[in-house]
């Protein structure tokens, strides 16, 4: 680790590689530790919004009088960051409408900037520390390789002026490594913010039953404790959403990192009846039929992502309620399929500013949400956040208090009674 972390301490974990555990009980809602970003990158659409140096979310921030496209607190938050932003600055102005680098080809940009100013001898050295190196560069299926090609001519044709850039094989280990410990910075909504490294964090396992809950407070990373630990307990987080059944979580999970995950819910299953719940009937259905409804979802699910980018909302709506009415004839609506496309609706309907909409399916979504995922998520918290304050919108401040004060709980948990965003949610409950 980078300092020694009181409390908690790195060992090798069996059949997992090096994992962290606790020295020291820990009850829950207790931080475990803060980690600061070792490098990090503001998401474009979120510009204006948060500053891009300490990602404070406020209005009013001055933007930098070059580019006109970044944006600050104040003169110390521009200075602090110019190291950074200097990558990009005047490269914005001279492409104009064509500058267009991924989110992991600026992230990297700055790595390997951040390399430079520290002379360090290997990237993959800091990035990590002394985490799992591993970079899975041959397990990489042919589409992710593309993707990576596509990221690395971005780095040549955005970057190249500022930067040197190392050969073919180091970037695609480099691009490799920060897809598997890059961390997806998102806010109380859960909407995406940025992407950060964090070497102390990469070095926590997997499961699907964790212990602790990573949050954020400005650019670090908040780990505190969702159940009591005691001294040896692993330190464990979850690398996916928890929402779907065990096949396709470790389905996501080798996708994404290459392993398969062994705790005592994917050996159990024991939620995965609940998740998959099909309509009660007198006759029940074949299993043929509910295998066949799943494929049906599970392809669904691909194309409406394939899709999201290209279709208008409306069509993207339509997409949704089709699929839902015809899996609805099969499965519950508390299944999690039905749970996905149900969520994706409530998703463009806030888009197209149709609150009532949005209500409507957040209903159906927020009672098995809060069965289906684990006792203090952020998916839950976040559900009842985006539902309370739409309540608000339309003048139902009973409902909407409540609802506000359901995400408090879990946030006072995930996020700590102090952080910005509690402060923020109780000058909104208190002013009606
Ligand atoms: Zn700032
Ligand atoms: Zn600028
Ligand atoms: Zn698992």
């Amino acid at each position: 680790m980078t300092e020694s972390i009181k409390g908690v301490e790195r060992f090798d974990s069996p059949g997992k590689g090096r994992g962290l555990r606790v020295t020291k009980p820990f009850k829950v809602g207790e931080l475990l530790f803060s980690c600061p970003a070792y490098s990090y990158v503001l998401t474009v659409k979120e510009r204006g919004c948060f500053c891009e140096c300490c990602f404070t979310r406020k209005e009013g921030l001055a933007k930098c009088g070059k580019c006109k496209k970044a944006f600050y607190c104040n003169v110390k938050c521009q200075k602090a960051d110019w190291a950074m932003h200097k990558l990009e600055c005047s490269a914005m102005t001279a492409f104009g409408e064509n500058w267009c680098p991924s989110e992991m080809s600026r992230l990297v940009a700055r790595i390997l900037a951040k390399k430079k100013t520290q002379k360090e001898r290997c990237v993959s050295e800091k990035i990590l520390l002394i985490g799992d190196v591993q970079s899975h560069v041959e397990d990489v299926d042919n589409e992710k390789r593309e993707m990576t090609e596509v990221d690395v001519a971005g780095l040549h044709r955005f970057y190249s002026k500022h930067l040197e850039i190392p050969d073919h094989k180091d970037l695609l280990t480099l691009f490799s490594q920060v897809a598997c410990n890059g961390f997806t910075i998102e806010d109380d909504e859960l909407s995406h913010i940025g992407t950060a490294i964090y070497p102390d964090v990469a070095l926590i396992n997997h499961s699907c039953l964790p212990s602790v809950i990573v949050t954020y407070d400005g650019t670090s990373a908040d780990i505190r404790a969702v159940k009591d630990m005691k001294p040896g307990d692993e330190v464990l987080i979850s690398y996916i959403d928890l929402l779907y059944p065990t096949d396709d979580r470790n389905n996501r999970l080798r996708e994404s990192y290459y392993f398969t995950c062994e705790c005592q819910e994917c050996k159990s299953r024991s939620m995965d009846k609940a998740k998959l719940k099909v309509r009660k009937q007198s006759d029940p259905f074949e299993p043929e039929v509910i295998n066949n409804m799943v494929r049906y979802a599970r392809k669904t699910i691909r194309e409406f992502r394939a899709h999201k980018n290209i279709k208008t909302p409306s069509e993207l709506l339509e997409m949704c309620e089709q699929s839902l009415d015809h899996m609805g004839a099969v499965f519950d609506d508390s299944n999690i399929y039905m749970l996905h496309m149900m969520y994706q609706a409530m998703g463009i309907c806030l888009y197209m500013e149709d609150p009532e909409g949005a209500i409507s399916y957040g209903e159906k979504i927020i009672k098995p949400y809060s069965k289906l995922y684990p006792p203090y998520s952020l998916n839950v918290s976040s559900m009842y956040l985006k539902l309370g304050r739409l309540y608000m919108g339309l003048e139902k401040h009973s409902a909407g208090i409540s609802t506000l004060k359901k995400a408090m709980a879990i946030m006072e948990v995930a996020h700590g009674k102090n952080h910005l965003y509690l402060t923020e949610l109780r000058k909104e409950i208190k002013k009606k």
